[in-house]
């Protein structure tokens, strides 16, 4: 039973010294409780500040010398709780180590899904933080822009692609000509910017010739600073993520740009909202999972897993999705499944 726990917290971007792998005690479940054996990890951005030592907020961190969080894909292989029976497959949130513990109520049965590994993605956290956020708070309408980068990622293509279904003109920025070429190809974003192009910020103008009505955030950085001047009267920013900034130690070199954001937040009377997607599971899940389960059967839809083979390779895919390695949900496949 190997695990992997938190060995220090990083500075600055992690590297593979802040993890350790380590030997564990096989656990026995006591009544009312299931033995999981892990056959999928999700690896999520979030992570990175669950590896900080922060105040209170959406989630604790994690302690030093304890197991990495995160969302699993699992196998019930002994059960102890009337509600799920040995062999069963579930959505849990047990980790990066191949066993835990669970007292079933954080856990979704899957029945016989063929495609379990998808509710860790587009079908799960990430494909319902994309609907939540651009359905409930960017509200695009028919005809409107609607921009999002880390477009080919797991919460930026379900982004991109509702848009699409609601009507909207989409522009993805990715990076990379590779990661480009499938948002448009593959996914039927109308436009993609390479995040990297020296004349990044002109090209992005340039694809949003009406101005921006909906800029679902996802890294901040520089991208935000390009996409500012381009927001139109009355857009709406869903504030989901600010990827470009989660190892930065210092504040952006250059001038204060709190005036600039307040002046156009003001005369633009643009809505910026933050949201956890914690808070929307009890009234939104079910009417995603239906709908968005219908979108993708019937390939209105594409998603896309980035798949990694084996726990122990976890904290260099990590490190890489936290610097745009990754193409599509990153999975970890742990054991059989
Ligand atoms: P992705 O699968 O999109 O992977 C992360 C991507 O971020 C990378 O592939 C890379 O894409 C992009 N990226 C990395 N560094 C930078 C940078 N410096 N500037 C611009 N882009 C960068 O991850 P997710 O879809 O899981 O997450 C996307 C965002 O959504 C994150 O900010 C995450 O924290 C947030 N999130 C928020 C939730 C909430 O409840 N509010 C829930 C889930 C996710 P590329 O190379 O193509 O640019």
């Amino acid at each position: 039973n190997r695990r992997i726990v938190l060995a220090s917290r990083p500075n600055g971007l992690p590297s593979t010294h802040n993890f350790r792998l380590e030997q564990a005690e096989m656990p026995t479940p006591g009544p009312g409780q299931v033995l999981l054996r892990t056959e999928y990890l999700s690896l999520d951005p979030y992570m990175r500040n669950l590896m900080e030592e922060i105040g209170p907020t959406y989630a604790p961190s994690v302690p030093l010398d304890q197991t990495m969080v995160g969302g699993t894909i699992a196998r019930v292989v002994a059960s102890k709780h009337p509600q799920f029976r040995v062999g069963e497959r579930v959505l849990a949130n047990a980790g990066w180590q191949d066993y835990a513990l669970s007292d079933g109520q954080d856990l979704l049965a899957l029945g016989d899904d063929p495609r379990p590994s998808l509710s860790l993605g587009g079908l799960g956290m990430p494909g319902f933080t994309a609907y939540v956020g651009l359905l409930d708070i960017g509200q695009p309408k028919p005809g409107e822009t609607v921009v999002v980068a880390a477009a080919t990622g797991a919460v930026g293509s379900a982004v991109g692609q509702i848009a699409k279904l609601k009507g909207a003109r989409v522009v993805g920025i990715a990076g990379g000509a590779d990661k480009c070429r499938y948002a448009v190809e593959e996914l039927g974003f109308d436009v993609c910017i390479d995040r990297r192009d020296p004349q990044f910020e002109q090209r992005l103008a340039e694809a949003c010739p009406d101005g921006i009505d909906v800029y679902f955030e996802n890294v901040g950085g520089a991208v935000f600073d390009a996409v500012l001047p381009l927001l139109n009267v009355g857009a709406r920013v869903p504030v989901c993520g600010h990827i470009a900034d989660y190892n930065s130690q210092n504040l952006p070199a250059g001038p204060n740009r709190l005036p600039l954001l307040m002046a156009a937040v003001l005369q633009k009377r643009i809505r910026m909202q933050g949201f956890i997607i914690l808070d929307h599971y009890g009234e939104r899940f079910e009417a995603f999972r239906r709908e968005m389960g219908e979108w993708v059967a019937s390939g209105r839809i594409k998603l896309r897993e980035d798949r990694v083979d084996g726990l122990e390779n976890a904290p260099e895919a990590f490190i890489g999705l936290l610097q745009g390695r990754n193409f599509g949900k990153l999975v970890v496949r742990v054991g059989e499944g």
